[in-house]
């Protein structure tokens, strides 16, 4: 493994002789030198995909991405890890066919901070990396203080599980863990928030290996909205297939929930101290720190964006594409972020190359699966409208559908996992 000190490269680099340094299959630096850089914090689902698209569209631009995690495990899925449907091996990804096939410069590091006018990012590790254009999708980080008592000290002992990888790992061994009989609590966040459907897919998720496994447990869930995504279809799943394990608690009945105490495995709402065996809290949620820190976010603390281009409105350099972006109509989904990343590589590529830049066009849907073989659906087709992202067409599952169906948008589901990534790791 590589390592970059300010000493070896004398502070100032350009994003294509880094990408020696890191030895990738960069073109060599001397030739590289003229090539234009596109720079991409971030290698989730949105960074990833759009540094593969723009590398694969040019060679004259020279693409680096940075990114900490040498393996990248995907949310979308994890739900069905906890159910025991999937292996954590199995939904983790590497970076080296975007280094290999796609001669992207991968740099394992943190940005820890972006000059817009002098368009460098800062490394954490030391030295800087210049960019003609610059993508920042950093994804999600959690508002530890919209619950009292919570930290990230305390996301240990009550994971999230909203960032998939070590938490999602602590979460399943606690379930393990759990004495049959035992009671899961789930705390579902504000919108607007990472993957609308998963709190909910991943209630039934539990609810089948509890169901399996420890079927004397119960489920609380302590929901900080009135209502959800797909409620219809995820109500009917809780009768169907879990009867009597799931009380599903809106705000308007609780209060939400207003602190935790993780020394004892309390959660409080407006009435009542509910004592857990399993607690998963998951915040309300704000783009990832290095969006704010380079000044890409509104008040909402997310970060607003041209609808035809995914191009920052703050910089006309930058592109914030993913679930730190706010796509309007578009929920925070992985492949609402895939979608968005072409859109964002085309404008990128006419900006570097002067190729054809063509109307934005999106595409979103989100499978859950609710039992073995049941899997049901919601999606919508979009366009980059001139105020905001606008919804073109949609569609959802319904209820009472038959089972083979149901089996057949279970399989789809599978199908769409190994296609999107993919596209996005190559
Ligand atoms: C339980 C669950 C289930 C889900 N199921 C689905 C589903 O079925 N379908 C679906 O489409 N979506 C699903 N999602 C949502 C999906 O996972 C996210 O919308 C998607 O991961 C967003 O991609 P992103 O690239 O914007 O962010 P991320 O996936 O979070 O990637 C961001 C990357 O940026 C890196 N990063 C952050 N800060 C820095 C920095 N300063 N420097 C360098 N790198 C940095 C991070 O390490 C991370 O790898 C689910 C989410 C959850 C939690």
């Amino acid at each position: 493994m590589y390592k970059l000190t300010r000493r070896r490269f004398g502070g100032v680099l350009g994003a294509s002789a880094m990408g020696v340094a890191a030895g990738s299959l960069a073109a060599p630096a001397v030739l590289a030198a003229a090539k234009s850089r596109l720079v991409v914090i971030g290698g989730g689902p949105a960074g990833a995909t759009t540094a593969r698209y723009v590398a694969k569209g040019s060679k004259d631009v020279s693409v680096t991405l940075i990114e900490p995690k040498h393996h990248f495990t995907t949310c979308f899925f994890s739900n069905l890890y906890l159910g025991g449907f999937r292996t954590l091996e199995s939904i983790t990804h590497g970076y080296s066919t975007l280094a290999a096939e796609y001669g992207i410069n991968v740099v394992h590091d943190v940005a820890v901070d972006v000059d817009r006018a002098g368009k460098m990012v800062k490394l954490a590790r030391g030295g800087d990396v210049a960019y003609d254009r610059l993508v920042v999708t950093p994804g999600i980080a959690m508002r530890y203080d919209s619950i009292e008592g919570y930290s990230a000290e305390a996301s240990t002992v009550m994971p999230h599980a909203w960032q998939a990888g070590t938490q999602t790992a602590a979460l399943k061994q606690q379930l393990e863990a759990m004495e049959d009989g035992g009671t899961f609590v789930i705390c579902p966040p504000p919108n607007p928030f990472r993957c609308p459907p998963g709190p909910y897919e991943r209630i039934c998720m539990v609810a089948h290996y509890l169901k399996s496994n420890k079927p004397k447990s119960k489920i609380i869930v302590l929901d900080a909205k009135d209502k959800f995504s797909k409620q219809a279809l995820f109500q009917e799943a809780w009768v169907q297939h879990y009867e009597g394990m799931i009380e599903w608690l809106p705000k308007e009945v609780t209060g939400g929930v207003k602190a935790v105490k993780a020394e004892s495995m309390e959660i409080v709402t407006d009435g009542e101290t509910i004592k857990a065996s399993v607690a998963n809290v998951i915040p309300a949620q704000k783009a990832g720190v290095i969006a704010e820190r380079a000044g890409l976010t509104a008040e909402s603390g997310w970060c607003p964006i041209d609808p035809s281009s995914m191009r920052s409105k703050k910089d006309e350099s930058t592109f914030v594409i993913g679930d730190a972006s706010i796509a309007a109509a578009m929920p925070k989904s992985g492949f609402s972020a895939n979608s968005q990343a072409k859109v964002a590589a085309n404008a990128i590529l006419a900006d570097l190359t002067g190729s054809k830049k063509f109307p934005a066009k999106y595409r979103n849907t989100c499978w859950s699966l609710v039992a073995t073989n049941d899997g049901v659906k919601v999606g919508a087709d979009y366009t980059g409208g001139d105020e905001k992202i606008d919804v073109t067409s949609k569609f959802i599952s319904k209820t009472g559908e038959s089972a083979d169906l149901r089996a057949q948008t279970a399989e789809e589901a599978n199908g769409w996992y190994a296609g999107i990534t993919k596209d996005i790791f190559g």
